[in-house]
């Protein structure tokens, strides 16, 4: 593996700091593996053997994977899978601004699917949750009530030393729409936790995009997802294909073409305070074609959501009270429609509606 720059700003970074120890550690070594381009094999499997081989005895693929979840929540990496799909790799965002990216051959595929990173996303929950979910737990597991603090760490000490002691279930599970809300986790000790099979192994995750058949996919998609503050799921410009290069339209059942481009150009030219859409995947497509149906194939809805979107001081941001928003959460069917009929419009006192709304993960 080759020799990778550090530098100091890793120490002071927010998303890392809100990691658990064994994240970050997982972090700076994933720098060592990664190929010139930043990008590397996800295959929790071989992660282990390359990254941990004098360890494979105490870390298990699972803490692998959940330090995955965790540095994709934070935005440090990012997941996709190749044609023909037979791997998932992921990739650093901003890999060229802190390596030099030297001329030699490329070792992964081009990213031509980003939708494998929702798996990942769905599953992620914030320190400050995990937090939250351990104290009102009183350091009990969720299933069998054993106590899993026995020298009385405090909760954020516990979660970001103890990682593997502490385990978050999704009561409903994400595969059966299970969102990542402070009702549908609990704490669990590690044996309740895998006695419920949440170890997935690669060939499931990497199924995951394939056998979403349509309409599940929407239904996940539709206001199933967790809350996440996770600014942007766009690739960086390093990775992603040129935009007009991956769009193409396609004919919907009506006959009529979807205008995914200028749905994307609407968005921009409406919405210019929001993270940009670089790369159209296929789980963005099927928002598009399915909000495109609803309103029956009418553009000018498109305009009027994102046109309330942009005037939103909540929803652009302006207000710094939530920077959550993007496309694909602009496009979820609930959303959609009640960004059109005007609910998140700027109203006088209308703050505190917000703020009450984030408080409660209703937004
Ligand atoms: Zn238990």
């Amino acid at each position: 593996m080759p020799n990778r720059i550090i530098k100091e700003t890793i120490c002071s970074s927010r998303g890392l700091a809100s990691c658990s120890i064994f994240s970050q550690d997982l972090y700076k070594r994933l720098i060592t593996y990664a190929d010139d381009y930043g990008r590397f094999n996800a295959d929790t499997e071989i992660m282990l053997a390359r990254l941990y081989p004098r360890e494979t005895d105490v870390i298990t693929q699972f803490d692998i994977n959940e330090a995955l979840v965790e540095l994709s929540g934070i935005g440090k990496i990012e997941f996709y899978t190749s044609t023909p799909r037979k791997d998932i790799y992921a990739a650093f965002p901003n890999w060229n601004e802190h390596q030099r990216v030297r001329d030699s051959k490329k070792k992964m595929p081009d990213p031509t699917d980003t939708s494998i990173n929702d798996w990942y996303l769905r599953r992620f929950v914030s320190l400050e949750m995990k937090i939250a979910i351990l104290e009102e737990s009183k350091f009990k597991c969720g299933s069998c009530g054993k106590n899993l603090n026995p020298f009385e760490l405090d909760a954020k000490n516990l979660i970001k030393m103890n990682t593997g002691a502490i385990h978050f279930d999704h009561i409903v599970p994400v595969n059966q729409g299970g969102r990542a809300t402070f009702e549908n986790l609990r704490v669990t000790c590690p044996s309740c936790n895998l006695k419920r099979k949440k170890t997935f192994t690669f060939n499931e995750i990497l199924n995951f995009a394939v056998n979403c058949d349509e309409d599940k996919e929407l239904a996940a998609s539709c206001g199933e997802f967790p809350p996440n503050p996770i600014q942007s799921l766009s690739l960086s410009e390093s990775l992603s294909e040129s935009l007009s290069e991956s769009i193409s339209c396609e004919q919907s059942s009506r006959g009529k073409q979807i205008p995914y481009q200028e749905v994307i150009d609407l968005y921009h030219s409406l919405c210019p305070s929001l993270p940009r859409v670089k790369m159209l995947s296929e789980g963005r497509k099927r928002l598009i074609k399915a909000r495109w149906k609803e309103v029956d194939g009418d553009l000018n809805a498109f305009e009027a959501v994102f046109s309330n979107v942009g005037k939103s001081d909540f929803l652009s941001g302006r207000n710094n009270k939530w920077t959550g928003c993007n496309i694909d959460w602009i496009l979820k069917q609930d959303k959609f429609i009640k960004i059109g009929e005007g609910t998140y419009n700027d109203k006088s006192g209308t703050d505190n509606v917000f703020l009450d709304m984030l408080q409660r993960g209703d937004y």
